[in-house]
């Protein structure tokens, strides 16, 4: 049964480990386990007949389904490698739980052993599925595990079917969940007229929208003198940046946002009378939106040196990737395509966002126009996180529905 071919797929690569780490810069992926699963998956491609299947020197797997329709514009399919370095990510024991019946689902191991259904409405839509979680002591993998497993499945599928399709570029990237994905993506290689990411929760959902994110250093430089005779001399950078975030409306943090909400989030402080600084994230939907939120930190700068004579507060911003709707608009075929693909599989398609960015928005901005569909995994980066079968199935039918659909473009 194919079913039990892509759950076979699926475990057999989750029990790969593969997280990425964060910070790393002295070599690309940041974790040698990336290239081990990238070499695994080269060699199933190339078994599955795939024959050009490669891994590139920075762990990036190309690989073609040559299609039956030369007319039809060359599509991509794209999932990560990596796993969340959020949670442990090593001898994950997938279980299985047949014929859920609904109720909470106990893991059998860790500190934390239990699914709840309150916390988790979804399950209930997999009554009578097979739902595979953790055992509780590891994440699953299902992000993005369940986009790779999915993606050769249905490139198999394909395959042995006879319907009209467009050439189909497969890539596996790595580093995606240390913001690094596409650092190394040769688009001009991929060669791909629009590509899809294979990594929401649902495949249902359409995502074509990102946040629009840049990050902010804010230097306060004071003067130090012996605290026994620092009065009227001493300009102390600690406290001008406690009153800097004390500035900050609550509103604006992200433990008080949510939906469309942006948010303006002081993530780390170091330093000392002389010199502090302290690093923000900045987000927002709209590109005003974000322009708002830094004119907010410059202010708070102004107003400050205002309130400390002799203080300099300098802010200074770094662009780190644009709501991909901007870009996905100005060709809207690509997220429609999917929207109709959805449809066929008998779903009611929706448009989506997500609060954070994908592989999709540096994609879209470098000119590779790729919303975000279903992987199909919930809970990702955590110990709780699962996925059901029906799902990954959906998922996979959808990939074979697009190619379908484009394979009849000329
Ligand atoms: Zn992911």
């Amino acid at each position: 049964m194919t079913t039990k071919r892509l759950v076979e797929r699926f475990v057999k690569y989750v029990k790969i480990p593969s997280a990425s780490k964060e910070g790393v810069e002295d070599r690309f992926p940041s974790t040698p386990e990336q290239l081990e699963l990238a070499r695994i998956l080269v060699k199933d491609l190339l078994e599955m007949g795939l024959s050009d299947a490669t891994v590139d020197e920075h762990g990036y797997v190309f690989a073609t389904l040559p299609g039956t329709n030369p007319k039809a514009p060359v599509i991509g399919f794209i999932a990560h490698m990596d796993t969340s370095p959020a949670s442990p990510g090593e001898n994950v024991k997938p279980v299985f739980h047949e014929n859920y019946q609904g109720g909470d689902i106990v893991l059998p191991a860790g500190t934390n052993p239990v699914l709840h259904e309150k916390d988790n409405p979804e399950l209930k839509n997999y009554t009578g599925d097979t739902v595979i979680t953790t055992d509780g002591t590891t994440l699953l993998g299902a992000d993005d595990k369940a986009g790779i497993a999915e993606i050769l499945e249905a490139a198999q599928r394909l395959k042995d079917d006879g319907r009209p399709r467009p050439d189909i570029r497969i890539g596996f990237t790595p580093d995606e969940e240390v913001g690094n994905g596409t650092a190394h993506f040769d688009i001009k290689k991929f060669g791909v007229k629009y590509a899809y990411t294979l990594d929401g929760s649902s495949a249902a959902e359409v995502e074509d929208e990102t946040f629009c994110a840049d990050s902010a250093t804010v230097t306060i430089t004071g003067a130090d003198v012996h605290p026994g005779y620092a009065k009227g001399k001493m300009i102390n950078a600690v406290r001008i940046a406690a009153r800097f975030i004390e500035l900050l409306p609550p509103g604006l943090c992200p433990e008080y946002t949510e939906g469309r909400e942006g948010y303006l989030h002081p993530m780390s402080f170091t330093g000392d009378v002389t010199k502090t600084s302290i690093n923000f994230i900045v987000r927002d939907f709209a590109l005003d939106g974000l322009k708002e939120k830094e004119k907010f930190l410059s202010d708070s700068a102004l107003f400050l040196m205002r309130e400390y004579p002799g203080s300099k507060i300098e802010v200074q911003l770094k662009e780190s990737y644009r709501n991909m709707k901007y870009d996905l608009d100005k060709d809207p075929v690509v997220v429609e395509m999917a929207m109709k693909a959805v449809k066929n599989l008998g779903l009611t398609p929706k448009l989506t966002s997500i609060r954070g960015g994908t592989d999709g928005s540096r994609l879209s901005a470098m000119g590779l126009l790729t919303p975000n569909i279903g992987g199909g995994g919930k809970n990702f980066h955590s110990l709780k996180e699962w996925i059901a079968v029906g799902e990954m199935e959906k998922c996979t039918k959808l990939i074979m529905e697009l190619a379908w659909l484009w394979g009849k473009k000329a």
